[in-house]
């Protein structure tokens, strides 16, 4: 059987008359350029926004941010694949109507532009927002790890420099006594072995030195960790994989997944950022209240507190921190409180009135027990390894107790949550291959991640109102 044959390459062709004929109504291209076209660029931030009187025209930065658009929706995020399409790439050369940036003037725009991108981020939240697309109702907050342009090896932790330091100690010392031992001609290896000790010394010294600079940085400055590639990258280890990276977290509506907000950080953990990711998606969805789900790293006291006076309704499961619960003891939520006896009643059927209070890192806590009722109980076993158990109870249990109420009555939101973040997570470390970052530093990797986000909302928003619909609403 034949196969289907293309036409000779000198064959004469009756191609389209025109670039427009090559893009269809409902390419997605159309959007970015109306989308683009809408946005106030010099209110978003961008440089040259005002084309300059005198002087060699520079590239508007319209065609730039287009060009940029078109990128992260389309899996090409480095500069010179991006130079490289806009000369070959018909819905390029459309977009851009021909012209042709360098990588160096593309890969320029990124960062001098850094600040700007999360203000169209947000334009087209609220473009979401005019069509409908949010049910403003629930939230669900998570992070996610990305590798930052910075390799394990070249990352140091205080610890990681002090093992170091104390092993190259061991090893110079061993290196000096042998070569002693070739000075003093007890050894019978000949000058060869004693040349070669003294260049791996020097060496080791080197090493040495360099490495002591970099723990005495540490301590001058306070940090836990220093990235040598991107000094902003930390080590952060999730679900057992541990990456130099940085903390993307989103606030993902439950409606149809889309990213309301969205903040990258270097801090290792997720606890304590609840509130100010949901607060910032409240306020740009302009509501009064909301209700927020996220996953056991964000269980800390402070921050549900802290959501309750923002308007934000947190549901977070309670995590199994704790000896009591790793040495297969009963869990702290096997001792109920009753809050008229200020005292806690234990799975044994005691009650545990004793109380101290004391005070850790500026919260006051009071811990309960009844030293006579565990001296009888007969499950002690089962309960405590100690004399009698104890139970803490913090300054913000009762918020956290609330919480936990709320969620026990609502189960299935923990399910919500799962499937609302992993939309876009799986979609951009999966689809869109974004799982690392190109760029050094915060302020760039924000930047970065301000266009996948942003890529990500497109995609999904014209799957769910199609690319007429949305440049009907950019231009209504
Ligand atoms: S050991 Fe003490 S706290 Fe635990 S069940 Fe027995 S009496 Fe209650």
């Amino acid at each position: 059987m034949a196969y289907i044959e293309g036409h000779a390459r000198d064959q004469a062709l009756l191609l389209p008359p025109s670039v427009e004929d090559y893009v269809a109504a409902d390419n997605p291209v159309r959007f970015i350029d109306a989308f683009v076209d809408d946005l106030d660029l010099g209110a978003a931030g961008f440089q040259r926004a005002r084309p300059k009187a005198t002087g060699r025209p520079g590239y508007d930065p319209a065609d730039m941010l287009k060009l940029y658009l078109y990128g992260y929706l389309n899996r090409l995020r480095s500069s010179r694949r991006l130079a490289a399409e806009a000369g070959r790439n018909l819905e390029l050369i459309w977009l851009l109507r021909g012209v042709r940036p360098d990588f160096r003037t593309i890969a320029d725009f990124r960062r001098d532009n850094r600040g700007a991108f999360k203000a169209v981020f947000r334009a087209f939240v609220l473009l979401c927002r005019k069509l409908d697309l949010f049910g403003r109702e629930l939230l669900a907050v998570d992070g996610t790890r990305l590798k930052a342009v910075n390799s394990r090896a070249r990352n140091f932790s205080r610890e990681r420099l002090a093992r170091y330091l104390a092993a190259t100690d061991a090893r110079l010392e061993r290196y000096l006594a042998e070569l002693d031992q070739i000075d003093r001609g007890e050894d019978g290896a000949g000058t060869g072995r004693g040349e070669a000790l003294a260049v791996k010394i020097a060496r080791l010294r080197e090493q040495r030195q360099a490495s002591a600079a970099l723990l005495g940085q540490l301590q001058a400055s306070g940090e836990g960790q220093i990235s040598l590639t991107d000094p902003d990258a930390r080590l952060m280890v999730a679900h057992s994989k541990v990456t130099v990276g940085y903390n993307a977290q989103v606030a993902v509506d439950a409606k149809h997944s889309l990213i309301v907000e969205q903040h990258v950080t270097n801090a290792c953990n997720d606890m304590g950022l609840l509130t100010p990711t949901a607060g910032a998606a409240m306020e740009v969805l302009g509501v009064e209240r909301i209700d927020a789900v996220a996953d056991m790293g964000y269980h800390s006291g402070d921050d549900i507190v802290a959501c309750e006076a923002a308007g934000i309704t947190p549901y977070i499961p309670r995590p199994h921190r704790g000896t009591a619960t790793g040495n297969g003891l009963f869990p702290k939520e096997r001792f109920r409180y009753d809050p008229v006896a200020d005292a806690y009643h234990c799975p044994g059927g005691q009650v545990l009135d004793t109380r101290y209070a004391s005070v850790t890192r500026g919260h006051l806590s009071v811990q309960y027990s009844s030293p006579a009722a565990c001296a009888g109980c007969q499950i002690k076993a089962r309960c405590t390894k100690g004399r009698w158990r104890r139970i803490n109870r913090g300054e913000h249990e009762a918020v956290i107790e609330r919480m936990a109420e709320r969620l026990a009555k609502r189960p299935g939101i923990l399910t919500i949550r799962k499937s609302t973040v992993e939309h876009p997570f799986g979609s951009i470390k999966q689809w869109m291959n974004q799982g690392a970052f190109l760029m050094r530093g915060l302020e760039k990797v924000r930047a970065e991640f301000s266009l996948t986000a942003l890529a990500y909302n497109m995609r999904r928003a014209i799957t769910l109102i199609g690319v007429l619909g949305l440049i009907r609403a950019v231009q209504a």
